[in-house]
Order: structure tokens, then sequence, then C-alpha cells
């Protein structure tokens, strides 16, 4: 006997990035930020009472989403919280798309969870390839029937970014479509769409606190928009789960955005290393694209993406590998320390002999 439903044997789940634990790794596959989160944010952490975990929390994550609209300069109703930002996408999928509808349309290559999302949900998916530069081709988007949007910006796995003024004329140009622009790696680009949430009602702006803000492990993610798009995502998450942001993490994320002059910090040295290893690989022969995220997306011709994926592995280097078209000549490479990113370099010298 299975016990397993029709949909649970069907569906393709997402896989992560590996979480080894068997020895001490070189991290550069998931993104993760190289520094510690604010030392605000540990003062956070050890002022948590036990009456904090005793109770529930508050069901609306009231006071984080009070501080994230300070910071992002709207107003309260323009806040949800979620269980990490994907949770945050999760929730989108039920609340602005229908079975029967025309569909959630995405780039061929871009965050695989949007893909995962759509079937997970029941939701057609219209798929858009990526031009041969790696651009998105936003015309095509426009042109396909649908009922809404996924954009990553900066994208993934490639880290190309599009700029506010393209992407507003393109918000602007389907007006009775939703826009859900996910700015997981926003910060390292400074183009948000935040500031736009207030003139179109078909913006989404989904942000994480995993990527920037040195949180992975906390899982707190959140979206800006109309109020009407806020009501949903609330909807859907009062079917699904009343408490989805946790008391410490709430403290914590209020916490670190506290601490803008360490965020700045943190994220100006992230940037700066982009620079310098995205020269070193070009120097190498590599081909890799302008990054406006944390993570470099290197390809050569002559050793293909899984070569230079194991040969780091056993080195010690963990970074991305996809074994499918377009992508296998390529890793996607998170920017790590100074120190780390020196460890990938040598380690490439290496395998490049
Ligand atoms: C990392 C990432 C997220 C999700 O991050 P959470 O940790 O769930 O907040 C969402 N979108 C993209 C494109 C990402 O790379």
């Amino acid at each position: 006997m299975n016990f397993l439903s029709r949909k649970a044997r069907a569906i393709l789940p997402y896989t992560a990035g590996e979480q080894l634990r068997d020895k001490v790794y070189t991290k550069l596959n998931t993104n993760e930020n190289p520094y510690p989160p604010s030392p605000c944010v540990l003062r956070a952490l050890a002022a948590v009472e036990g009456d904090d975990l005793r109770r529930y929390p508050r069901p609306d994550a009231g006071r984080l989403r009070a501080a994230i609209a300070a910071r992002e300069g709207v107003g309260e109703e323009n806040v949800f919280c979620g269980n990490g930002s994907d949770e945050v996408l999760a929730l989108s999928f039920p609340a602005f798309f229908d079975g029967d509808g025309a569909g959630a349309c995405f780039a061929d290559i871009t965050y695989s969870f949007y893909e995962v999302f759509a079937a997970f949900f029941g939701i057609p998916k219209k798929v858009v390839p990526l031009r041969s530069d790696f651009t998105l081709d936003l015309a095509a988007m426009r042109a396909a029937d649908c009922q809404g949007y996924y954009i990553a910006n900066p994208n993934a796995p490639t880290g190309i970014g599009i700029g506010r003024g393209e992407m507003e004329a393109f918000i602007a140009s389907v007006p009775d479509r939703i826009v859900v622009a996910d700015e997981a790696y926003m910060d390292f680009f400074g183009e948000s769409l935040v500031p736009l949430t207030k003139k179109y009602g078909n913006l989404l702006v989904v942000r994480t606190f995993s990527k920037s803000y040195s949180l992975a492990g906390m899982r707190c993610g959140y979206a800006v928009g109309a109020p009407a798009l806020i009501g949903g995502l609330f909807r859907m998450k009062d079917c699904f789960n009343s408490y989805p942001v946790d008391a410490v993490a709430e403290a914590v994320c209020i916490a670190a955005l506290s601490d803008e002059a360490y965020h700045a910090d943190t994220v100006a040295r992230i940037v700066a290393e982009r620079t310098r290893v995205r020269a070193e690989l070009l120097k190498m022969g590599f081909t890799v694209p302008e990054s406006k995220a944390n993570f470099l997306f290197a390809g050569r011709a002559a050793k293909g993406g899984k070569e230079i994926y194991e040969r780091l592995k056993e080195a010690g280097v963990l970074v991305r590998f996809w074994d499918k078209p377009v992508l296998r000549d390529f890793c996607r490479i998170t920017v790590g320390s100074p120190a780390e990113n020196e460890i990938l370099i040598k380690q490439l010298h290496q395998i490049l002999l």
C-alpha cells in the first residue's frame, strides 16, 4: 500500500544547495553572507526571555512589520512577514494565481522554486527563455498570455540586474497583471522597487533577511505592496500557519534593522570583493556576466561546470552546479570573505594548470 497522494508521488521538490558537514569546507555554494550578523542581533538574542518563548508570538508580526515599514518608508499595512521569503513567495501563488487561469510567467533560467510552487499549487506556468546573453526578455514576457510574473532581480543564478527604470516601464505596461519582484539580492544592487509600490497596485516586492543581513538561519522574509495584495497574503497565511514568524525571529530581525551602518558596511565589503574576484575569474578565461548580487556565474568552455565543481569539492571548496542544458558550462560561486575568495582563486589556478 502506498499511502502517498498522487500529488506527493508526482511532484519534483526543490533541491537546496548542499549543507555538508563531513569536513570543514570553504562554503561558497548557497549565497550565505561570510560575515556574522550585527552585534545588535546577538544582544537581542541574549535578551530573549522565557515568557517570550512560553507565549505564542504576534500572529501579524506587528512589531517587526512596523520596523520594516519604517526602514522601507511605507506603512505597516504595506508589509507582510513570513518564515523566510520562500514562504512569502509560496503564499503568493495561491493568493494571486488561479488553477484555471492563464498562469504564472517566469524565465527558464531563474530561481527554480517558482516552478516547484506553481506545480505544488496547480498553477499553469509560462516559461520564457532568457536571451543568449542571459538577460531577461521582458518584451517576450509582456507578450506571454499570463495572470502575472515572477522576476528575480538580480536574477539567480546569473547575477544580472535590471535597473529601476526598465522595471518600471514593464510594470506600467502590464497594469492588469501582478508583478512579483523577488529582491533577495537587491541590497547588493541598490535599485529596489519598493518606492514604486506606492504608485503601482500590481507590484509586490519580496525581500529577505537571509542574504545581506546574514540571517539565513533565522528564516524571515517579507513582502511590500498595496494593502489589497498584503491582505491576500494574510488570507493565505491564516489558512496554513497563524504564526510563521516566531518570537525570536521578530526580536532578531528588528535588531538587525536597527544597525544600518553595519549592514551597509558588510554589503560594501562584499560588493568590493565581487569586483575583485570577477576580475580574477576573467583573467583565468572564465565568462562571467557582470553580477549585481553576492555571487558570480562563471563558465569556461574548455572545462565544464561539473569538472570545476567536482575538483573544487575535492579541494574543500563548495560551489553550486546544475547538470542542465545551458547551465552545465557554469558554476555559481558565492562571494565570500577575502580569505575564502583567496582559497577559491588559488584552487582554481591549480585546477586550470
Ligand atoms: C535565497 C533566495 C530566496 C529565499 O530566501 P529565504 O532564505 O527563504 O528568505 C528567494 N529568492 C531567491 C532568488 C533566493 O536566491
